[in-house]
């Protein structure tokens, strides 16, 4: 049995307990969430170590950050350094997106070095291996494709993200009503460039019930990417976007049928007043699976500063419903993230989940902030930077400034209103007591 058949038939497995206690909530509500399709539960029994990942309706957001080999200069250690910097930044999921260099030998070290759940784009291995066996990757064979995801699903990779919704009529709508930034998927698009170059349908789409019988043998999340992801603010909730949303929907409940887990991926660009409408309608239409969300970016121009972008959308898109953010780093749109914007981009996304966690009333949230207000009100510089988002940034920005802990911060000094108010409300207290 899958684990969503056994949440189904009330069956609470080890990692439901798991997740249960990292989320502070009852294991039953965990199992009701899967069971309904609401919560994924990303730890595939093949991933040897992995430590369990919730991600749904009433658990905090989780954050996701992507790496991988794209050209000749990268390398599987630059890469695992890159995907441990996200691990220290605090990341709950990671992704290796390489599509060249030594792909399963980078996703082998990927499942060995970190117990965080890790997913895949298997496109970018099919092609990139019909380029070197067949000398084109527009000679990918569908048998092709379908190796290479059984090869992820079986080696032990949490969750695989899949254009299955990218269809031939969504393409011809997307050329008919014309956008801006036509394509901005990667996979997308190369999937779309094989389609039509081959006069043939998404084999993904064409072929789901091949795809299900190998998620349910491996038991393996499936996560739905979006080919039609605005690249620009003016293509929000286009006809494409939508018709590919009303697709993935449609396969939503099919894998929920077949017993495997889904959630699904989503935009992109979005400006800020269309974010609650973005988000609600992926619930409506996927039946309140999972929703994993790029960004989105709020704006276009924001080059050099896209985490800032992708995290106020981040929160928005949060804060309406959204329960997965995937990473965007300074780099978004100029270059592959270097360790440092990697971290920037882990830490800005965490930011953004957890500024929508304490919207949303969760307790833990909540109560962080809480603790973090009373240290600062009692000048407990020690707590503040333990309680702090980044400690060690927190710390090394204090030292460049002071060694003493035991006073007031440089930023007002001897008016500190803080240490003024507490002295008045102590005099006042004191003048109670006499
Ligand atoms: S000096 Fe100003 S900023 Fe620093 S703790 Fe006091 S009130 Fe806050």
């Amino acid at each position: 049995m899958t684990l969503l058949e056994n949440a189904r038939n009330g069956i609470i497995t080890d990692e439901m307990k798991q997740v249960a206690i990292k989320e502070g909530v009852s294991e039953e509500f965990i199992r009701q969430g899967i069971a309904k399709g609401e919560i994924v539960l990303l730890g595939s029994k093949h991933h040897k170590g992995v430590c369990p990942v919730a991600i749904g309706t009433g658990l905090s957001t989780k954050v996701s950050a992507s790496i991988g080999m794209h050209g000749a200069e990268d390398s599987i250690s630059g890469e695992i350094e890159k995907m441990m910097t996200a691990v220290a930044a605090g990341t709950d999921a990671l992704m290796d997106l390489s599509i060249s260099g030594d792909i399963d030998g980078m996703r082998k070290e990927a499942l060995a070095a970190t117990p965080k759940p890790i997913g895949t784009l298997p496109l970018y291995q099919a092609l990139a291996d019909a380029k070197k066996k067949r000398g084109s990757s527009l000679k990918m064979t569908v048998d092709d494709l379908f190796e290479v995801i059984e090869k992820h699903a079986a080696e032990g990779i949490d969750f695989l993200a899949l254009h299955c919704g990218t269809t031939m009529d969504i393409v011809a709508r997307a050329k008919r009503e014309g956008r801006i930034d036509p394509l901005v998927s990667f996979g997308g698009a190369h999937l779309i460039g094989w389609m039509i170059h081959n006069e043939a349908e998404n084999p993904l789409y064409e072929n789901f019930d091949r795809l299900l019988e190998i998620a349910r043998k491996y038991d393996v999340v499936l996560s739905f990417a979006d080919g039609m992801r605005p690249g620009c603010l003016a293509d929000s909730l286009d006809g494409a976007q939508v018709h590919e949303l009303v697709v993935l929907g449609e396969l939503v409940t099919r894998a929920r049928n077949a017993g495997v887990q889904v959630m699904v991926k989503g935009p992109g660009h979005v400006p800020i007043d269309e974010i609650e409408t973005t988000v609600k309608l992926q619930k409506s239409l996927c039946k309140g699976a999972p929703y994993f969300v790029f960004g989105p970016l709020v704006t276009d121009s924001a080059v050099g500063f896209d985490h800032i972008s992708a995290a106020i959308g981040g929160a928005i898109s949060a804060f309406a419903g959204a329960e997965f953010l995937c990473y965007v780093t300074p780099a978004e749109h100029v270059g592959l993230p270097n360790k440092k914007q990697v971290y920037d981009g882990v830490m800005a996304s965490r930011i953004a989940a957890h500024a929508a966690d304490v919207a949303k009333g969760l307790e833990k949230a909540i109560q962080w902030d809480l603790e973090m207000s009373q240290a600062r009100r009692n000048l407990d510089w020690e707590k503040q930077m333990e309680l702090s988002i980044d400690p060690e940034t927190a710390r090394r920005m204090w030292k460049e400034r002071s060694d003493d802990f035991s006073s007031e911060c440089t930023m007002c000094g001897k008016y500190c209103a803080m240490k003024i108010v507490s002295q008045f409300l102590n005099k006042d207290n004191n003048m109670a007591t006499a």
